[in-house]
């Protein structure tokens, strides 16, 4: 099924974008979301997180220790790769596990990743599209909706790559700086969505 890949910085609006999809009848795959689910459900996911980082990692119950995680991770690239490394196929996986029942009829499908460019998983995307806003508005949305300060948004900024980086490995772009309509941008989108995906079938 011919596949699209969504990402924009934190606060850009991805979701929110998403959400249009969603009322065209798109389904869409959060990565996001689902890589928090399989860190607690995937098998293999499971046992690779304990041995790397340690039984701790998971509480008896099954849930995933973020603190201890947290604690390893943070500040520390090498852990951080090293976590990453296992996370990402295993969301791949997930993709395939979720695609797999999705009805042929469906023209295409969505998946929403933060770090798309960053995990390599836009190779696996047909097209891609980059949601983009200005730096003072995603901090203003971020800061409202998880009422954390503009310094700790900023920590979570400086970890992903700059739209700068991202805008070169895109292929298109929604605007969402609560001028331009996203609903507009997304039709305009879906169109040629649905006319590519009728490209790649026959
Ligand atoms: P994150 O990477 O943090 O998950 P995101 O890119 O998925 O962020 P959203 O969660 O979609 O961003 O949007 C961030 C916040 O900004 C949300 O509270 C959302 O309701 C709000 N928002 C997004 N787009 C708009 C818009 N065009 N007008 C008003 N509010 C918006």
């Amino acid at each position: 099924m011919y596949k699209v890949g969504i990402t924009g910085g934190i606060g850009s609006g991805k979701t929110t974008v998403c959400k249009v999809f969603e009322v065209l009848g798109i389904p869409v795959f959060y990565a996001d979301t689902a890589a928090k689910e399989i860190m607690c459900k995937d098998a293999l996911l499971v046992e690779g997180i304990k041995s790397a980082f340690g039984n701790e990692s998971y509480f008896e119950d099954g849930k995933l220790n973020n603190k201890h995680i947290a604690g390893i991770v943070f500040n520390n690239e090498d852990a951080l790769a090293k976590l990453n490394a296992l996370v990402h196929p295993a969301v791949f996986r997930a993709f395939d596990t979720w695609e797999a029942v999705i009805p042929p009829s469906t023209p295409y499908t969505l998946k929403e990743a933060a770090l798309l460019f960053e995990s390599g998983s836009y190779k696996m995307c047909d097209t891609t599209i980059l949601v983009t806003a200005p730096y003072e508005i995603k901090m203003k949305r971020v800061m409202l909706r998880d009422g954390v300060t503009a310094a700790q948004v900023k920590a979570r900024m400086d970890k992903q790559l700059s739209d700068e980086e991202k805008s070169k490995m895109a292929n298109h772009f929604i605007i969402n700086d609560e001028q331009e309509s996203i609903i507009e941008q997304v039709l305009a989108l879906h169109q040629e969505f649905l006319k590519a995906a009728e490209e790649y079938k026959s």
